[in-house]
């Protein structure tokens, strides 16, 4: 009998144990659960603090006022048009290179506007560069050249409607003239806030001109010119043909301009070349245009 009793608390014993054994394996492995879960939670969360974290910096990257390059000059498209009017019969290839037609104007500004682009005067890369200026955010420089009276008629009442600012460089000789803008255009555009440029007196081959004299008599005498009919500076001033050379620097330096625009192509500016800044010309192309904003 007491080997019996002995047998029988052996057994019980080795339950109990067994039972304790399930028991606390059981809460072991819920606690191993529960950690795991915990732990992976943790990644979880730390996972999408970093991607959080990535996205702030990125935006912050991107909201960056102006894309500062590793040589430290700014981005700025600065795209030139001439003539905007509807096409004709008979039209030649150059005037075609020379012209896009208000619908396709229209098309590329509604690009900017859905796509950010803010447009600024050619004198705020003059402030940027100079002044450490702070630019929007895709900043665009839209310019027309040669004062042709289309720009006025097609081109400006666009630029309103799309809340956009132009930069017009007429040539003072031109004024009033046929196809031309008269003065009372020039005004207006002045007034609507579009920046005036100088393109010289006469639109000669400036860079085939070495007497300072005859320099003078382009680009000091037609500064003088714009700023009387406008009654305030005119601080920027575009190579007619798109070509500088040292002689004409030194006289649109002399002559207080803050900044002289070129056709050589880029988007990237430096102090460096203030007076030789680059430029894009642009055509009815609108995958060459979205190329060039690239
Ligand atoms: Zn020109």
């Amino acid at each position: 009998m007491f080997k019996f009793d002995s047998e029988i608390k052996k057994q019980v014993s080795l339950i109990i144990v067994f039972t304790v054994f399930i028991v606390m394996s059981y809460f072991f492995n819920a606690a191993i659960y529960t950690y795991k879960q915990s732990k992976q939670q943790t990644a979880l969360v730390s996972q999408e603090f970093i991607s959080t974290t990535e996205k702030t910096n990125t935006e912050i990257l991107k909201n960056q006022p102006t894309e500062i390059t590793p040589e430290g000059s700014i981005k700025v498209p600065i795209i030139v048009y001439h003539s905007v009017r509807p096409y004709y019969e008979g039209q030649t290839l150059e005037e075609k290179e020379f012209s896009i037609t208000p619908d396709s104007f229209e098309k590329q500004l509604q690009y900017l506007k859905d796509n950010g682009y803010t447009t600024i005067a050619l004198q705020d890369i003059a402030l940027s560069l100079t002044q450490n200026k702070k630019l929007p955010l895709k900043p665009i420089s839209i310019n027309f050249d040669d004062g042709w009276e289309n720009q006025y008629v097609y081109a400006f009442p666009l630029l309103k409607k799309y809340g956009f600012t132009a930069t017009f460089f007429v040539y003072t000789n031109t004024i009033n003239h046929r196809n031309y803008l008269t003065l009372e255009q020039l005004l207006e555009l002045d007034r609507a806030g579009m920046e005036i440029g100088d393109h010289t007196k006469s639109h000669p081959y400036l860079f085939k001109i070495t007497d300072p004299i005859e320099l003078r008599e382009e680009i000091v005498v037609s500064k003088e010119n714009l700023e009387k009919i406008l009654g305030k500076k005119v601080n920027v001033f575009s190579y007619p043909f798109g070509n500088s050379s040292p002689e004409s620097i030194e006289i649109i330096k002399e002559a207080g301009f803050t900044l002289a625009r070129t056709g050589y192509w880029g988007k990237y500016h430096t102090l460096n070349d203030i007076y030789t800044i680059k430029s894009m010309q642009v055509s009815e192309d609108f995958e060459k245009f979205l190329g060039l904003l690239k």
